[in-house]
């Protein structure tokens, strides 16, 4: 395990030597932890970059490139669109990015459903999370900690800054380039084969070469995020011991970030001194932390049956971290197994505890649902978005609810609300286009397709489903026009 090892995913490819220098580039992956020694704590000041990395890529181009990265994403990897776990990263994230220096800025928080322990800053803000790590994390302090080194990478401007000698390099080759050293993804063939092979040996190299500066720089920033943050800064260099133990006596391999950042002891005393310059903070643990790590470990179990045998135990001989969390997840487990009443009796027993917690009125509202009481169901999540409006994963409960229950164009209208407030969301298009079927509101079916595909990247099929919402008959003039600008954006972004 040393800085030079190759990322898992990068492992099988064999790299010419002639093929090693023409393109050069910088991923900054992933990779929680640490950096190189640098000696004792060397004060707060930011690094000073220049304005060279403003020079290199365009915002416009910035965005493009993030939006060609999450492409990737989405064809390697399958990104977890549940609206209260990506609500609850969203807002874990945007809390931090806040607390950073630069204090705002675009940012996409994401998760991703998969073992690996493992996280990434792509271009553009893009920061994917992996389940893997988000159960590893054992409080919501550490998960903060791994957000804030990839936030970090973003202020940064890392990924970017790596760009300095890349610019003959096309937007989707460069995308590729990220998302090959990044995610380990295969690159696209369309570049050609040359292109390829060059692609992935520049990313393995400059992976190797050029990420321990960059890493060095996301603690210390991290740290100081962190604690801006109102997070303990020592659950840093805490979790990071953690897992290099945990590492030493498992047999399955590192954590892919360890494989690329070994912890040491001079890292840990660095960043605990980095820690001592902000000193312990108390911070109560959060109770959605633990919610939304039930709700990934059932998931992760794959099973019904799995997931209930799993928080059966831990309840029954109380190893839990979280009690009500470990309840949760088991009525999640009930209800995916189709023990309505089961889960029901959780489920009432937790919403009367915490009668404001959004995951416990969705749960009930489900099971209501799924147990034919449709109107008590839509009765209690209506009550609860007008309680909280700014809450989106309750109403788009609540618009699930009213499609089951055969209402589709109420539901359009509240999804409606949903996409203005949070724009750019696929599952949240792919839900109101449905709807749009539904309710038999043909042009608005093409329209919000088109937007689906757009969040997805897919610009080409975007166009194409404009195009035909234009044509379809009985339009209304406003309606005509709305579309008519939206392809007339798409075009030029083409
Ligand atoms: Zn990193």
């Amino acid at each position: 395990m040393h800085a030079e090892s190759i990322p898992k995913g990068m492992k099988k490819l064999t790299i010419p030597r002639s093929l090693r220098d023409p393109i050069r580039f910088a991923a900054v992956a992933l990779a929680l932890l640490f950096p190189a020694p640098h000696g004792p704590a060397q004060g707060l000041e930011l690094p000073d970059f220049g304005s060279s990395a403003d020079l290199v890529i365009s915002p416009a181009q910035e965005y493009r490139l993030g939006r060609e990265f999450m492409r990737s994403v989405h064809k390697a990897l399958s990104v977890i669109e549940d609206p209260l776990l990506t609500d609850y990263l969203e807002n874990l994230g945007n809390r931090l990015v806040a607390a950073s220096a630069t204090g705002a800025g675009r940012y996409h928080f994401f998760l991703i459903e998969d073992p690996s322990v493992n996280a990434f800053a792509g271009p553009d803000g893009h920061i994917g999370i992996f389940s893997g790590l988000v159960l590893t994390c054992e409080n919501e302090g550490e998960l903060a900690a791994v957000l804030a080194h990839e936030i970090a990478h973003v202020t940064q401007r890392h990924l970017i800054r790596s760009f300095e000698d890349q610019k003959r390099l096309s937007i989707p080759a460069t995308a590729a380039l990220i998302a090959a050293a990044i995610l380990g993804a295969q690159v696209d063939t369309d570049l050609g084969a040359a292109a390829v092979a060059g692609i992935q040996a520049a990313a393995v190299q400059r992976q190797i070469n050029f990420t321990r500066e960059h890493e060095k720089e996301a603690d210390r920033i991290g740290i100081a995020i962190l604690a801006a943050a109102g997070f303990d800064p020592y659950v840093m260099p805490g979790f990071f011991e953690r897992l290099a133990r945990t590492n030493r006596t498992r047999e399955s391999g590192a954590p892919e970030f360890l494989r690329t950042h070994p912890v040491t002891s001079s890292r840990t005393a660095d960043a605990l001194g980095r820690a001592d310059l902000y000193g312990h903070q108390q911070r109560p643990d959060a109770l959605r932390f633990h919610l939304v790590r039930a709700s990934l470990r059932a998931r992760a179990l794959g099973s019904a049956r799995k997931a209930i045998a799993y928080f059966q135990s831990q309840l029954r001989s109380k190893r839990y971290r979280n009690e009500t969390a470990a309840r949760y997840g088991y009525a999640l487990g009930l209800a995916r197994g189709n023990r309505i009443r089961a889960a029901r009796a959780i489920s009432d027993k937790l919403l009367a505890r915490y009668p404001n917690q959004a995951e416990f009125m969705i749960l009930e509202a489900r099971l209501d649902a799924e147990s034919g009481a449709a109107s008590r169901a839509i009765k209690t999540l209506q009550t609860a978005v007008g309680l909280r409006p700014e809450n989106l994963p309750l109403r788009i409960a609540y618009a699930d609810i009213l499609m089951a229950a055969g209402r589709p164009a109420r539901a359009l209208k509240t999804l409606e609300e949903v996409a203005r407030r949070r724009p750019g969301k696929a599952l949240i298009y792919q839900k109101m286009a449905d709807a749009a079927l539904k309710s038999g509101q043909t042009a608005a079916i093409h329209r919000y397709r088109a937007e689906k595909f757009y969040a997805e990247g897919d610009l080409k099929t975007a166009i194409r489903q404009l195009e035909i919402a234009l044509r379809q008959p009985g339009l209304s003039y406003h309606d005509a026009a709305r579309i008519q600008v939206r392809l007339d954006a798409l075009k030029q972004e083409k």
